[in-house]
């Protein structure tokens, strides 16, 4: 199946409330531009300076979701133009995100992630760090970081069941915030393996790399 082909299975498939990040990861910039054509504006990326090349490379309109792990050194280098940043895995790269922001005179769209699979190697805040962020109110400390939702990525599993459940506790603490006070819009969950669960499940933004772009050769 071609990329466009893929793009627009994903186009009939997914509800209209859900938005899709096209994960453009490894990939080179004729396939993102494939993609672009066949009208996804989205994509995602979990390296910024590989997304720093190819926002330099492609049409300005596009918008850069940075998914991975990010390096507190680099948030210089994607501050003028990233989007949304789904991985603010701690204080501290939050803070810096806030502080790059205040430096480009933007309010830097993030969503926190938190650790919902059981694997040790994920990335992210618990649950009740969550909880306690809420509470002591650190969301108004970084203005210009702005928190817009959460993120998770669920165990790498074929026990569905598993999925589904750390999926539903994502969604639970989700609509905890929101009845908190917290103006949260977005729940980042789903893959390529997975998507279908995540919506289920309450997901409103799906990541998907390899079942647009095919495998990825590292
Ligand atoms: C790579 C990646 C994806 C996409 O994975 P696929 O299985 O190829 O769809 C989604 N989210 C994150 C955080 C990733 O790193």
């Amino acid at each position: 199946m071609s990329i466009s082909e893929n793009l627009k299975f994903f186009k009939n498939e997914l509800p209209e409330t859900v938005s899709l990040v096209a994960v453009s990861k490894t990939k080179p910039l004729e396939d993102l531009e494939e993609a672009y054509k066949f009208g996804q504006r989205i994509f995602g990326e979990n390296k910024i300076q590989e997304m720093t090349d190819k926002w330099q490379h492609l049409p300005k309109e596009i918008e850069w979701h940075m998914i991975g792990h990010v390096q507190t050194n680099k948030v210089k280098y994607m501050a003028p133009y990233v989007s949304l940043v789904h991985g603010v895995d701690r204080i501290k790269v939050w803070s810096e995100i806030h502080k790059q922001g205040l430096k480009n005179d933007r309010v830097i769209h993030c969503l926190l992630q938190v650790h919902i699979a059981e694997e040790e190697t994920k990335f992210g805040f618990s649950t009740e760090e969550i909880k306690e962020i809420i509470a002591r109110k650190t969301l108004l400390e970084f203005p210009n970081a702005k928190v817009v939702g959460l993120m998770g990525m669920a165990s790498n599993s074929d026990d569905k069941d598993k999925v589904r459940a750390e999926f539903k506790g994502l969604r639970k603490l989700f609509d905890l915030a929101n009845e908190l006070g917290c103006d949260f819009k977005v729940l980042s969950m789903g893959m390529s393996g997975d998507y279908s669960i995540a919506i289920e499940e309450g997901s409103n933004m799906v990541r998907v790399g390899s079942k647009i772009f095919g495998h990825r050769n590292y």
